[in-house]
């Protein structure tokens, strides 16, 4: 198979085989839209959340943490709009019975229906059917219903539910949050009187968001439950020219060089209608193999003044900010950078998924993943199955294990330990022979290059820390 034919089947299969990524409720027939992370799974999702949160708090003098809960008051959701206008329109096909976005099948004709009222929407596709053209994405077939809305937020209850779930009305729903932002903005007061913070500054988050997404056939990249990591900048107006191209040029840098990124497959995709609030707005896509297509990984977007006067309108608090050398109140603006931490997962897995052509009509698959994103950073392997051997090589795991994730196998075929450590990116695979016990010597094997060499047991840690932070 060639590099560039990995299909959504594949990444698919291999993240379930591999122990990185199992569809939700498998045993019972799955549930659309929703997975779950296995072993190898999390341990790289975590290296890329520890990453971001390294760059974004750890590393900057102006920008706090906050986790904020999933559940807010409900008022929250009116304030930001979403109760009202959070709608994804939708079209089913009378034939095949697939179910399309509207928005995603107007584009197809190159008409871009971000923000379009639901009437005109339908009055798009009805030019189209008029001049013979629409037909369904998927069989080609012309007979599509007419386009609908829903909501995406999705709704709950708390405490002892007193109705029916269909009697219960907007005064007894609460919402899971369908976007992490918002409890950074309803923590926004609380920030500034308790970190000592000043303008400019951020308030970072790493959070689960859900939304009922009409279509959730894409993998990881579009699910109804998912993880975002949103910083959000809040700062006087006239420095946000400024701090927003600062900003965008972190984040691309990051996907450069945390996330370990082929430049030539990330671009930047302005948005060419905004919300009414916004002034200017950016995402970086990545061009997913498995998806055939760039696609949006995180935004960068100028959000004015819009989220806090909401809030404050909507609270009755008053959330000006006091800028004391001007001797000024006023309502600080907003930039964001938000991103989806599992398409982040996606990309990693996208990009560095490798099927080697080894010769000889042998290959391998390889995950070409950064050092320091693997989920296992260095596994051990005692050559033959002797007590001695095995307890060496043993005792060199847990001392590595107290630095690195680190695996030992002994289950003796080596063909099939580099195999499986491969597959899972591990970058060093080190095997003990008898050798090793007379002269304190391991073989270390490279992940890419394959290649062998011998070094001193002493030397490991220093030769992995060496790998990690190439
Ligand atoms: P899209 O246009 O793809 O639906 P969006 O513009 O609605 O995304 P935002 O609301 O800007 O997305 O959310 C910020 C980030 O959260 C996105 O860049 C993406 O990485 C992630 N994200 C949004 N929706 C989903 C989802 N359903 N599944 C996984 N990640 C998501």
């Amino acid at each position: 198979m060639a590099q560039n034919d990995l299909t959504l089947d594949t990444i698919t299969a291999f993240a379930k085989r591999r122990g990185f990524i199992y569809p939700s409720s498998e045993i019972y027939g799955g549930l659309a839209g929703i997975y779950d992370y296995g072993h190898y799974g999390i341990l790289l999702k975590n290296n890329i959340a520890n990453a971001w949160w390294k760059s974004m708090v750890r590393d900057r003098d102006d920008v706090v943490g906050l986790d904020s809960a999933i559940f807010m008051h409900p008022l929250t959701w009116k304030a930001s709009g979403h109760v009202d206008s959070f709608n994804e329109a939708l079209i089913d096909c009378k034939s095949c019975k697939q179910r399309m976005r509207a928005d995603h099948l107007l584009e197809k004709y190159s008409i871009n229906a971000d923000f379009m009222p639901l009437d005109q929407i339908n009055a798009e596709l009805n030019k189209l059917r008029d001049q013979n053209q629409l037909k369904c994405q998927f069989c080609g077939n012309k007979e599509l219903t007419e386009a609908r809305q829903i909501n995406q937020l999705v709704r709950t209850n708390l405490g002892v539910p007193t109705k029916q779930l269909q009697e219960m009305s907007e005064e007894d729903i609460v919402y899971a949050r369908g976007e992490t932002c918002q409890g950074i903005y309803l923590n926004y007061k609380n920030v500034i009187d308790t970190m000592r913070v000043k303008l400019p500054f951020g308030i970072a988050q790493i959070g689960k968001a859900f939304r009922n997404e009409v279509i959730a056939r894409q993998f990881i990249f579009r699910t109804r439950e998912f993880e975002q990591m949103e910083m959000q900048y809040f700062l006087a107006p006239e420095m946000m020219q400024e701090k927003y191209e600062e900003w965008k040029q972190t984040r691309w840098n990051w996907y450069l060089e945390v996330l370990g990124l082929p430049e030539e497959k990330l671009r930047w995709k302005k948005h060419d209608k905004l919300a009414h609030y916004a002034k200017e707005a950016y995402d970086v896509q990545f061009n997913y193999r498995s998806l055939g297509e760039f696609a949006e990984i995180e935004g960068i977007h100028q959000r004015g003044d819009w989220d806090l006067s909401q809030h404050a309108k909507y609270s009755g608090q008053n959330l000006e900010y006091f800028d004391q050398k001007q001797n000024k109140r006023f309502i600080p603006h907003i930039m964001e950078t938000s991103g989806g931490l599992n398409r982040m997962v996606f990309a990693v897995l996208d990009a560095a998924y490798t099927n080697e052509d080894l010769g000889e009509g042998k290959t391998r698959v390889v995950l070409k993943i950064k050092p320091a994103l693997a989920p296992v950073k260095v596994a051990i392997f005692p050559l033959q199955k002797d007590e001695k051997l095995q307890g060496k090589a043993r005792e060199i795991y847990l001392d590595l294990r107290s630095e690195f994730q680190s695996e030992f196998d002994d289950s003796g075929n080596i063909g099939k330990m580099y195999r499986r450590q491969d597959e899972i990116g591990t970058p060093a695979c080190v095997t003990l022979d008898y050798q090793s016990l007379e002269d304190n010597m391991v073989t270390v094997r490279d992940r890419d290059s394959m290649k062998q060499e011998r070094i001193a047991i002493g030397d490991l840690k220093q030769y992995i820390w060496n790998k990690i932070n190439a």
